[in-house]
């Protein structure tokens, strides 16, 4: 197969990911053979190939929010069926037994792998996955579409559980969402359709400002301005540690602020007086295979439209550049058919 891998991290804007003939994944009896036909870029693709998370593999292919359909079946799987249209997402494999895999967290477990990082993901034309971690896709979603569903979705969606907001306390609550790119245009659906107002702060003018009026942001502004109300809780999507006090500054007594990413640059110190008033900080790690389930329902429910821009099995390099230069309106997509 045809298959994107990082040898040595490095800036993106060097073009380190390299295309070359490699043999096709063998499928374990757990596991489904999967020919990609679409892969979405995401923030950690760039964190991995530019080295700010340690090398889990290597060389590696990144990519881990994979759509495609099933080409061969282990001896052991028996819910899924060749031409079947799965997803494969950050998670790939837990160890099932430790206390987090063991208390409904498998998020945290302390053996787990993931798609693109310690096992090979989806910048190629097969991969593989285990079939009790492969998703079932709804059908009002093409390809394409869904792609980005599988981190920028699912993750936008465990940091909206993580607000501690449930059912109707959504209603005419107050969001902040902080950086406005894949999952924070997915994320902003799902927060309108429980019937929150959202204030966008990001510092794309042209096209993340642009994207979140058009989604139904009651304001939008610079990631250095303060929306104009006290916000019930705020998200940063962005990978910037100084936004921490810039969202506490608006934080309302007793709200929590979410931080989404995987890794962000340092947190500068601030004054006690920004987490008082019961303020909670706290990061999301990964999600679940239910926060996953559950998503993809709500986001067909709605239904969430993602705004995609595609690029061709040869652009990966080009894909990451685009994204690492907020050069992307919604979410990037790479199309192998
Ligand atoms: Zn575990
Ligand atoms: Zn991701």
């Amino acid at each position: 197969m045809k298959a994107w891998s990082l040898k040595k991290s490095a800036s993106v804007d060097e073009r380190p990911l390299v295309l070359a003939e490699q043999p096709t994944p063998v499928v374990h009896e757990d596991e489904l053979l999967v020919r990609v036909s679409a892969c979405g870029i995401c923030r950690t693709d760039l964190h991995v190939v530019e080295g700010e998370l340690p090398v889990r593999l290597s060389p590696v292919i990144p990519g881990h929010q994979i759509i495609g359909r099933v080409t061969a079946v282990g001896a052991k799987v028996a819910d899924f069926v060749i031409n079947d249209r799965v997803g494969i997402a950050w998670l790939n494999r837990t160890c099932g037994n430790c206390k987090y895999c063991l208390t409904g967290r498998e998020n945290l477990c302390e053996q787990a792998l993931f798609t693109g990082w310690s096992v090979n993901g989806g910048f190629a034309e097969y991969a593989v996955v285990p079939a009790s971690f492969a998703y079932r896709i709804p059908d009002d979603f093409q390809d394409v579409q869904a792609a980005p569903l599988l981190c920028a979705g699912i993750i936008g969606y465990r940091c909206l559980r993580l607000t501690g907001l449930t059912g109707n306390e959504w209603a005419g609550a107050r969001l902040g969402i902080y950086g406005f790119g894949a999952a924070g245009h997915i994320c902003i659906q799902l927060a309108r359709a429980r019937g929150s107002e959202v204030y966008v702060c990001t510092r794309d003018r042209e096209r993340h400002q642009a994207l979140a009026h058009e989604l139904g942001a009651t304001w939008v502004g610079d990631t250095a301005e303060d929306p104009p109300v006290k916000l019930d809780t705020a998200i940063i999507f962005a990978p910037a540690g100084e936004l921490v006090p810039v969202a506490l500054n608006v934080l309302a007594k007793g709200g929590t602020l979410v931080l989404g990413g995987i890794h962000m640059s340092p947190i500068p110190s601030f004054d006690y007086s920004l987490i008082y008033g019961e303020r909670m900080i706290r990061s999301v790690a990964n999600n679940t295979r239910s926060d996953g389930r559950e998503f993809l329902l709500e986001a067909a429910r709605i239904p969430v439209h993602t705004h995609v821009e595609t690029f061709a099995f040869d652009r990966v390099n080009e894909a990451l550049i685009a994204l690492k230069h907020d050069a992307i309106r919604g979410a990037g997509v790479v199309t192998l058919e």
